[in-house]
């Protein structure tokens, strides 16, 4: 691992013309850092027909890879592999790799699965931002519990406060509604699990979102 890997899409706009948008397999943004700010703003996704100039969403799965990861301890990385396809198996990303081998890296590597650009570009902010993914799931579920109005809209993490709180925006259909939460809590549960997370921890490549937030807090009663 280590290159960026794209191919080439053929596309036909409304308007007639033909183009091609260069689909990337993989984002490597230790090699190429250039290629972080067009992912977290979405242009990355975004084709623009050369002829007219429309603008259009253009999904496509990629491997996310940051081998140098900001905000975590030395040696730290993040793979986040973004798949639309319900049948993807991502432990094919290991090919070859033995439990050993995979054990003996994960203490400073983590690897998630996750289903939408906006799950993608959480993940890099949250390992950024020194926090665990684990545990502000589980800090989204108590959110959930204890807030009515954030039961349905799909919750996101977006960000410090100077004093460390965490801000989350809930996507509700009336527009983007925040909400913060003092460090506090997530500190409080994270401490609450970190032990536990052992035991979690040798799924490879989990999708830690909505239903696993829910289940742990489920199990903590
Ligand atoms: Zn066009």
């Amino acid at each position: 691992m280590g290159v960026t890997i794209s191919k080439q899409i053929g596309l036909k706009c409304r308007c007639g013309a033909e183009s091609v948008l260069s689909a990337w397999d993989t984002v490597n943004v230790t090699d190429n850092p250039e290629l972080k700010s067009a992912l977290i703003e979405g242009r990355l996704w975004t084709h623009r027909c050369p002829s007219c100039g429309v603008e259009a969403p253009v999904p496509f799965p990629l491997l996310y890879q940051d081998m140098s990861l900001p905000g975590g301890p030395p040696g730290a990385s993040l793979m986040v592999m973004l798949s639309f396809d319900e049948d993807f198996d991502p432990t094919e990303l290991d090919a070859g790799m033995s439990d050993e081998q995979f054990l003996s890296r994960m203490g400073a590597q983590t690897t998630r699965l996750v289903r939408s650009h906006n799950a993608l570009i959480e993940k890099i902010h949250i390992a950024e931002s020194g926090l665990d993914d684990r545990s502000l799931e589980v800090l989204k579920a108590v959110v959930r519990k204890q807030v009515p109005s954030m039961q349905e809209p799909e919750l996101l993490f977006n960000g410090r406060e100077d004093d460390g709180a965490i801000r989350m925006v809930a996507l509700t259909p009336e527009g983007p509604r925040g909400v913060t939460v003092p460090l506090e809590e997530y500190e409080r549960i994270h401490g609450m699990l970190v032990g536990l997370y052992g035991a979690l921890a040798f799924v490879r490549w989990a999708e830690v979102g909505r239903q696993f937030g829910e289940q742990v807090l489920g199990k903590l009663g």
